[in-house]
């Protein structure tokens, strides 16, 4: 379990074009306190905090012991930290605060590995810092997770190849992965207002979300988080990009259908088969808004479903021409 204590922007010296305006660079002490003692009050088993929100490698070294100091109260049902940062700046007095303060999980931001783009969205770091930093926090004995964006302005199917590439070959323990979004007060809003940037269609951007999402799950990386968390202040600010309150649910069911229609064309593409799947799969095949039955339609096939499949994530697709079994993996990966 992993109890979340947000630190909003702390370290963040520089914005990134597309993180909104409220921002608040400093916590006061007492302000952190009764966050924490919010989170942690009346907790009897341990669990893990999650620091997250802000640049937290962007943190003052003796800021951060601070900010550690004021769990020490609660140390006793505290398992270890895990939390999120850029991958700069990379200063041994940090790692060594980290590792003495219990981290144990340290998730990377690096939107993309293109650094054109990086540095258009003023990220303040190379896809170069990432490999250091991974290397070095491998080293010091930290488990590493990443957290990936689609949809960026610049970017092509290439780029999100890339970051298959470079995911496989890092394998960190889990993967993010967030559509971008576009904010009221943000630099990135002025560029789309201004013209100067149009999103590519929904659809591309979901499906680059699919790929990163079926590869991690093919080589046996967690895919954790897919999509903002849904509330009420992301929706109020959102102008425009790939904001959905159910993404994660969007990027499932589009790898349903994908690994479906490949059964199909192993069979020929019939006009009718029968799907067989576990019944906790149907709203995945049934897609949101009953989308994906809509597409199989329009490619003119009539399919019917047996809820009576033993496996969850696994089906069988049955036509004339004889049965093909599949995963909800098969779709769309390398
Ligand atoms: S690192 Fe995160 S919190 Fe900081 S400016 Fe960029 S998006 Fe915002």
């Amino acid at each position: 379990m992993v109890v979340p204590v947000f630190l909003p922007h702390m370290g963040c010296t520089q914005r990134c074009i597309y993180c909104h305006q409220g921002y608040i660079t400093d916590i006061r002490e007492d302000d952190l306190k009764a966050r924490i003692e919010m989170a942690l009050r009346g907790r009897g088993t341990p669990c893990e905090v999650g620091l997250f929100g802000g640049n937290i490698f962007g943190i003052e070294p003796a800021v951060l012991e601070r900010i550690f100091a004021c769990f020490d109260e609660h140390r006793d049902v505290i398992s270890g930290f895990r939390l999120s940062t850029k991958p700069v700046p990379l200063r041994d007095e940090t790692i060594a605060i980290l590792k003495s303060s219990g981290v144990n999980v340290i998730e990377l931001g690096v939107p993309t590995f293109n650094d054109g783009i990086l540095h258009a969205m003023n990220r303040g770091h190379t896809a170069g810092d990432l490999f250091r930093a991974y290397e070095r926090l491998a080293g010091e004995g930290f488990r590493l997770a990443l957290q990936f964006m689609v949809g960026l302005p610049g970017e092509g199917p290439a780029d999100i190849e890339e970051t298959i590439r470079n995911m496989a070959a890092l394998h960190p323990l889990y993967i993010r992965i967030y559509p971008l979004v576009i904010l009221r007060n943000t630099p990135l809003y002025k560029l789309y207002e201004g013209g100067e940037f149009s999103p590519i269609p929904f659809d591309d951007a979901l499906d680059r979300a699919v790929l990163i999402y079926l590869n991690a799950l093919k080589r046996g990386i967690d895919v954790v988080n897919v999509g903002l968390t849904d509330n009420e202040l992301v929706r109020d600010m959102v102008a425009g990009g790939f904001y959905h309150p159910a993404y994660g649910f969007l990027v499932q069911s589009r790898a349903f259908f994908m690994a479906v229609s490949g059964a199909l064309r192993k069979l020929g593409d019939p006009a009718e088969a029968t799907v067989i799947l576990h019944r906790n799969d149907i709203p995945l095949f049934v897609g949101h808004k009953r989308e994906n039955l809509a597409r199989f339609a329009a490619m003119g096939i009539t399919l019917h479903r047996e809820a009576s499949g033993p496996l969850q994530g696994s089906f069988e697709t049955v036509s004339k021409a004889g049965s093909v079994s599949g995963t909800m993996l098969d779709g769309g990966g390398q």
